[in-house]
Order: structure tokens, then sequence, then C-alpha cells
């Protein structure tokens, strides 16, 4: 099972043959070490058999196992929904190092929120904080709603269907997002677990890659209170570029947040105090 992991390009082979094999036999890495000398019945050989030519065509792991946790919490996954990436967390640090005040009762938005990671690792920590997530694949939306219930936040959260937050009305005071941002082009180069898995729209970012960040950072003049936050992840090699985009749309960057392999992450920015309260003067609306 090993050498054939190995020999499809899988580098963790080890480990998965492992998994693999617990995951038949439904038990933990010590039932493991108890059922090493017996021989597998009929109902784990095939469930083992299943498994493994599942991985062999480069089916990543936690889309085997269903599930993936993210900032400690177990999220289920759907055909629509990423796999959460542990850089992603760098966002959730990155909230946590700007709004220190735990208790604050925060209205949060996370935009194109897939299987609901982010805003239920948020909630986790701001437990009088409310949210909502947004979604254009219905699919996703329901798999989010799962999770948020799963982890206990359903009084606390809505999901919508609607382009990053276009249906979205009134202001909130945090918005994060983990938008597609690989370049078309180089989908092609990415590994299958990501390139055939994981859903297109929350991967590709357009000819440039900046497509998504274009279409939210335009809306979040209107969709962020006076200083409130935005916390966007990025791609390697975007910090500048959708700093850029950032400061063209009126906010003030206040940091790029490194993850853990030292590559810039999450572009953490404020709406100028006194530039919501501007533009709302200035729409046509109010005159
Ligand atoms: N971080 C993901 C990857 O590199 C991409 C997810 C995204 O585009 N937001 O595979």
């Amino acid at each position: 099972m090993r050498q054939a992991l190995h020999a499809a390009g899988i580098a963790e082979a080890d480990a998965d043959a492992r998994h693999l094999l617990a995951w038949a036999l439904k038990c933990d890495a010590s039932g493991l070490i108890l059922a090493a000398d017996r021989p597998l019945g009929t109902e784990a050989a095939d469930a083992l058999a299943a498994l493994l030519a599942r991985r062999l065509r480069r089916e990543p792991m936690a889309r085997l196992k269903g599930t993936r946790e993210f900032w400690g919490l177990e999220f289920e996954l759907s055909a629509e929904t990423l796999v959460p990436r542990p850089d992603t967390e760098t966002l959730v640090e990155a909230v946590l190092r700007a709004r220190p005040e735990r208790t604050a009762p925060l209205r949060i938005i996370d935009l194109g929120t897939g299987s609901g990671a982010l805003l239920a690792a948020l909630l986790a920590e701001y437990p009088r904080a409310s949210g909502v997530a947004t979604d254009r694949s219905r699919l996703a939306l329901s798999t989010a709603r799962t999770n948020l219930a799963r982890h206990g936040f359903t009084a606390r959260a809505a999901v919508v269907a609607c382009d990053w937050g276009t249906a979205l009305g009134g202001r909130f005071d945090v918005v994060v997002s983990n938008p597609p941002y690989i370049a078309t082009a180089d989908i092609a180069g990415l590994d299958p677990e990501v390139r055939v898995f994981d859903p297109a729209a929350a991967l590709d970012g357009g000819a440039d890659g900046l497509a998504a960040y274009r279409a939210i950072l335009a809306d979040l003049p209107r969709l962020l209170t006076p200083g409130g936050l935005a916390v966007l992840e990025l791609g390697i090699g975007q910090a500048a570029a959708v700093a850029n985009l950032a400061v063209a749309a009126g906010l003030v960057v206040r940091e790029v947040a490194a993850d853990l392999a030292g590559h810039p992450r999450a572009l953490v920015a404020t709406l100028q105090a006194d530039l919501g309260a501007m533009l709302e003067t200035n729409s046509p609306n109010s005159r």
C-alpha cells in the first residue's frame, strides 16, 4: 500500500497508509497496533481497497475522511467547499490581535465562506459576536449552515446566497475573506488534490488572480463601520498588489501578517474612521 501511494506521487505515503487502514478498521492509532497481527476481515479489506483507490487518484485525505479540523473545530466538507487550510488560521489570529476585546459584540461577515470555518472560528473566540456568511454556492452554504449548527452558532449566524457582500445591507465591524486568488493559468500546475478536488470557484482568481479582491474591496466602504476591520487572505506574491487595491478603495493598511511558513498571508486594513460617514453624506440617496 505504501509503495503504491509513493509511486502515485504522494509524499506522505506512510502516514496516509496508516490513516486509511485505521479508517477501514474503524479504529484509532492504538487499535492499529492491536490489529497488526490479525488478517483483515472482508468488510475492512473492501473498505480499505475503496479508500486506497480514491487516494491513488489523489483525492485528499480530508475528503476521504469527510471532515477537516480548523482552529480546533471539526468541519464537514462538500464538493463545493475548499478544504480549510492551516494558513487561513493566520486570518483568525490577525483579527484577535486587531480586536483584543473578546466580549465585544462584533458584527462579522465572512465573504465566500465555503465550509463556514472562518466565521465559526471567530464566533468561538468572540462569544458576544454575531455573523453572516455568504457564498455563491448553495451547496457550500448548506455545508456552512451544518457546520455553524454543529458548533452551536445557529442563533448567532446567518448564511446568505450572493456574490461576496452584494446582497448585504447595513455595516459590519469585521469583514474576513479567503477569496479565490490563483491566476487562471496557474491552476493547471497545482497538485491534483487541489486542482481536481477543490472547487474551481474557490481557487480561480481570474487572469491576474486579483479579480475577487477588486470586487470585494470596492464594496468594503459600504459594508464596514467607520474604523471597521477587513482581513483578507493573500496568495503568494500578492501582498503589494492587494494593499494597493485596498488603499485605492479608501482603506488604511495596518498589517500584512505572515503564515507559519513566513509567507505574507493576511492583509489587515481598516476603513478610515471618517470615510464611511463621508461616503454616506455624498451618496446621491442622502442629498
Ligand atoms: N490556499 C489555496 C491553495 O494554495 C488556494 C485557496 C484560494 O485561492 N483562496 O491551494
